[in-house]
């Protein structure tokens, strides 16, 4: 096979795998995809599908034969997507039920039907384990793909019957190749700012899906970017003065401030390691330059302290904290942090 899944960024090893499977004609009936939000599982899902009915000599799969046309446009009555309602938190029972009433039912144009379960990692038990009995004995025509962020809420006895594939995360060089060639707003932002690109690159941490909407909403982004630059600015400062002023600039909402508490945590872990020699991947600095004049006013140990408060907030507002109770904690224990 010349190509396999040309489709997909990165994730050779896992593409050559799937490949082999496929072509060998031993694909295993289910799958578990892992990996963060945004991280294209439901791409690599579809195309798998595709591939398992793709009859193509020439790539895997080729994207054009009417398999695949109608896989990838999602018109494939034996591709079925199982996902549950927005509003609901958790996967239930009920869902599996809907499995239920075609598992039995021979695919109707394809030689497999593939059932692809999305957020399993908000499956609750009692679902776990009705699907548990079908993925004991499927029958020989159906292939189950179980989407998650994380395993840790499946059950062992679903882990040890579907193999779990982790997608990879790309790399900011491969991460900018996608936008320039699939965003307008990015093609623009590379001549207009391509400081702005670089962040949006860097701060996508791995995830085309991320990438793209920050791309959308990059002002929004270069806003928050500020902020949290303007706080850790005055923070490390050397009189504190500033740093009460803040607190009224801090963002007013629930999600604003958990968006400004989730960069700050990201930054401070960039200047915790600008420390050191050896700088991995950043994930809210562009460049190390950037980083080290924040770096050089505090030590690691004060970074951590502050992330693990920003944290401790985090958890708190998802419940019941005021948010300007919130901004007023963080700014009060970050002074204290500096003090110490
Ligand atoms: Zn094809």
């Amino acid at each position: 096979m010349e190509k396999c899944f040309s489709a997909i960024r990165g994730n050779q090893k896992l593409c050559k795998r799937l490949a082999d499977e496929i072509a060998e004609g031993r694909f295993p009936h289910a799958y578990i995809l892992a990996g963060k939000p945004g991280s294209g599982k439901r791409t690599w899902a579809l195309q798998i599908a595709a591939a398992l009915a793709c009859k193509s000599r020439v790539a895997l799969p080729c994207g054009v034969c009417d398999s695949c046309q109608k896989i990838l446009g999602g018109f494939s009555p034996d591709v079925i997507f199982i996902r549950k309602d927005a509003d609901k938190k958790e996967f239930t029972v009920n869902l599996i039920r809907r499995i239920k009433d075609s598992l039995y039912i021979a695919p109707n144009e394809l030689e497999k039907r593939v059932y692809i379960l999305e957020d399993t990692e908000t499956m609750n038990a009692n679902a776990q384990n009705a699907f548990l009995k079908m993925l004991e004995e499927p029958p020989s025509y159906v292939v189950f793909l179980l989407l998650c962020s994380n395993t840790e809420n499946l059950l062992e006895t679903v882990k040890s019957r579907a193999p779990i594939l982790y997608t990879e995360k790309l790399p900011a060089e491969e991460i900018r190749a996608f936008l320039l060639e699939n965003s307008p707003r990015a093609r623009e932002m590379a001549q207009s700012d391509p400081q702005k690109l670089q962040t949006i690159t860097i701060a996508a941490d791995g995830s085309i899906g991320l990438a793209m909407s920050l791309c959308e909403e990059s002002d929004k982004h270069a806003a928050l970017q500020k902020s949290v630059l303007d706080f850790l600015t005055a923070w490390t400062a050397p009189a504190l003065t500033d740093l009460d002023l803040f607190c009224d600039r801090l963002p007013s909402t629930g999600d604003g401030m958990t968006d400004f508490l989730n960069a700050l945590k990201k930054a401070l872990r960039d200047v915790a390691i600008a420390k050191y020699d050896t700088v991995p991947d950043l994930m809210f600095f562009s460049s190390f330059e950037e980083a080290e004049p924040i770096a050089a006013r505090i030590t690691v140990s004060k970074a951590l302290k502050l992330s693990v408060a920003a944290d401790t907030l985090i958890d708190k507002l998802k419940f019941y904290l005021d948010t300007r109770l919130a901004a007023v904690t963080f700014c009060s224990d970050a002074r204290r942090i500096m003090m110490e």
